[in-house]
C-alpha cells in the first residue's frame, strides 16, 4: 500500500507540469480521483501496487475529461440532417460571423439608431420576413413551442381553439398540442377523427367561446390511407365568415420551395401567408436552417398583442440569435444563395452523385489508413436517409455511405469506439456493418473522419 500522498504527486515534476497547462482545481481533483481508485483496487486485492508512475496515463486521462468542456463539437455521420439530439442545423458562416460582430461589442438591439432612443428587439426580424414571407408584421421567441404558446395564451387565454383531432402532434422532448394548450390558458376543442374532419366539424364547433381556429402541421407523421383534413384556405374563409382569427403552426419553417428540387412536399411560409392566414408560427433551426428560434408572423394586429404580453419578456430570444437568424434569414432573398449558403438547406437538396462522390472521397482516406481486408471491409453502399429534427416525415432521401464492417471487433463495439473519440463521431449501424453517411459529412471532416475510425480501429482493448 505505498502509493503517495496527492500532495507528493503535485509536488514532483510530472505534477508541476500538470500545473502548468491546467487550472490546479482540475490536477488535484483528477489525482486524487485514481489514488483512491489505485488504494480501493488494492484493498479489495484486485490490482498489485504498482509505481506512482504507472498511474500517470490514468491521472492524465482524468485530466483531460475534467478539462474537456461537456457540451462540444461532434460529427454527424447519421445522415440525418436535421438532427434533434446533435443540434439540429448547423450554422452558416454567415450567421456564425454576424453572431461575433453583434455580440462581440455592443449592439442596437433595443435602441433606435435614427432617432437616438429606445428601440424594439422585434424590429430586426420584421423587414426581411416581410420581404421573404410576404408577412405584415413578425416577431421571433426562444423557440417553437414557445411560439406557438405564446400566441394561444396571447389570442385565446380562457377561450376555445378549435383544432382537428388528425393534428394534435407530440413533438419529441415532451411538445404536446393538448399539453401547450393547457400550459397557455386556452381551452382545447377538439374536433373530427384521426383520420378525417371536415369543414363541417369546424362549423359545428365554433361558438361565443371560440377564440381561434388552429391547423398543426403534421411534422413527424403521415396520416394514410382513408383520409381528409381542412386546407388552410377554406379555413381562412372559414374564419373570415366567423371573425376568428385562424392560426397555423407550420413546425418547419420552410421558406423555399423544397419541391421544386424534388425534396418532400413542405408547404412554404410564404404561400402560407398568402394563403390569409392570420398566424405563422415555425422553428428557426429546422428546415429554415438557422439558430433555435420560434418565428411569429402575421397579422400586425396580433403579433403587436404578442408582444406586449408579458409572457413575451420570459419567451425572448437573445442578441446572439436574433444575430444568427438575421444573416441566415438575409440568404434566402435569393433561393440559390439559400441552396448554396445554408448548410442544413444544402444538405437536404444535394444531389446523390455529389454525396457518392464525398463517400468514395472518404472511402479512399479510410483505405490509406487502415489495413484492408485485414482490419476491416471498407466499401461505398448506397443507403437512403431522412430530414428528421420533425421535418419531411415519411421522406426517404437518397444516399451514400461508406459501410465499415470490421474484423475482429463488432459493428457495435466500433460504433461505440467512435462515439467516445474525440472527435466523437456519431455513426448507425445496419445489419452487420457500420454507416458513415456522406450526406451530413461535410468535405472538410473527411480527414478527421477517417483518423477517427483508424484510431478506433486500432488499439483493441
Ligand atoms: C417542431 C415543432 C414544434 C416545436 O418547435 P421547437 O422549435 O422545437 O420548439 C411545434 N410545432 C410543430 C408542428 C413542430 O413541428
Amino acid at each position: 500500500m505505498n502509493l503517495p500522498p496527492v500532495d507528493e504527486v503535485l509536488k514532483g515534476p510530472q505534477g508541476q507540469k500538470w500545473l502548468g497547462l491546467h487550472p490546479r482545481r482540475f490536477v488535484l481533483s483528477a489525482i486524487r480521483q485514481v489514488l483512491d481508485d489505485a488504494r480501493r483496487e488494492i484493498r479489495q486485492g484486485g490490482r498489485p501496487a504498482l509505481g506512482t508512475e504507472a498511474l500517470y496515463p490514468l491521472i492524465e486521462k482524468r485530466i483531460k475529461v475534467l478539462t474537456t468542456p461537456s457540451l462540444r463539437r461532434v460529427i454527424n455521420a447519421t445522415g440525418i440532417v436535421l438532427h434533434t439530439n446533435l443540434g439540429r442545423a448547423p450554422l452558416s458562416n454567415a450567421a456564425l460571423e454576424n453572431i461575433i460582430r453583434v455580440s462581440k461589442g455592443y449592439s442596437n438591439l433595443e435602441y433606435n439608431i435614427e432617432e437616438g432612443k429606445r428601440g424594439k428587439r422585434y424590429t430586426h426580424i420584421k423587414r426581411l420576413l416581410r420581404e421573404i414571407a410576404a408577412a405584415e408584421d413578425a416577431t421571433a421567441v426562444n423557440n417553437n413551442a414557445a411560439a406557438v404558446m405564446l400566441a394561444l395564451s396571447t389570442l385565446a387565454r380562457g377561450k376555445e381553439v378549435v383544432v382537428s383531432r388528425g393534428e394534435l402532434v407530440e413533438i419529441g422532448g415532451s411538445f404536446r398540442i393538448p399539453d401547450v394548450m393547457a400550459q397557455s390558458g386556452a381551452v382545447l376543442r377538439e374536433i373530427g377523427t384521426t383520420n378525417k374532419t371536415h369543414l363541417k366539424d369546424y362549423e359545428a364547433a365554433i361558438g361565443p367561446e371560440t377564440a381561434l381556429i388552429m391547423k398543426v402541421h403534421q411534422s413527424n407523421y403521415k396520416i394514410t390511407g382513408f383520409t381528409s383534413d381542412v386546407s388552410i384556405e377554406e379555413l381562412v374563409a372559414l374564419g373570415k365568415r366567423h371573425r376568428i382569427p385562424v392560426m397555423y403552426d407550420l413546425g418547419s419553417g420552410c421558406l423555399i420551395n423544397l419541391r421544386a428540387y424534388g425534396v418532400g412536399s413542405e408547404p412554404v411560409v410564404k404561400e402560407v401567408v398568402e394563403s390569409g392566414v392570420d398566424i405563422v408560427t415555425f422553428s428557426g433551426d429546422k428546415l429554415l436552417g438557422g439558430p433555435q428560434a420560434g418565428i411569429i408572423a402575421g397579422k400586425t394586429e396580433y403579433v403587436e398583442r404578442m408582444n406586449k404580453n408579458p409572457l413575451a419578456r420570459a419567451l425572448r430570444i437573445d442578441k446572439m440569435t436574433l444575430a444568427g437568424l438575421e444573416a441566415t434569414l438575409f440568404d434566402y432573398a435569393d433561393p440559390d444563395r439559400a441552396v448554396k449558403n445554408i448548410p442544413t438547406v444544402r444538405m437536404l437538396v444535394e444531389a446523390p452523385e455529389s454525396i457518392r462522390q464525398r463517400a468514395m472521397a472518404l472511402a479512399q482516406v479510410i483505405k490509406k489508413g487502415v489495413k484492408t481486408p485485414e482490419k476491416a471491409r471498407v466499401e461505398v453502399i448506397g443507403d437512403s436517409s431522412e430530414a428528421g429534427g420533425g421535418s419531411l416525415p415519411g421522406v426517404s432521401l437518397v444516399s451514400h455511405a461508406v459501410s465499415v464492417r470490421p474484423e475482429g471487433m463488432s459493428p457495435n463495439r466500433l460504433e461505440e469506439r467512435l462515439r467516445k473519440g474525440a472527435p466523437a463521431v456519431i455513426a448507425r449501424i445496419k445489419e452487420d456493418a457500420l454507416l458513415l453517411d456522406a450526406r451530413t459529412i461535410a468535405q472538410d471532416e473527411i480527414e478527421t473522419v477517417a483518423a477517427c475510425l483508424k484510431t478506433a480501429l486500432g488499439e483493441i482493448s
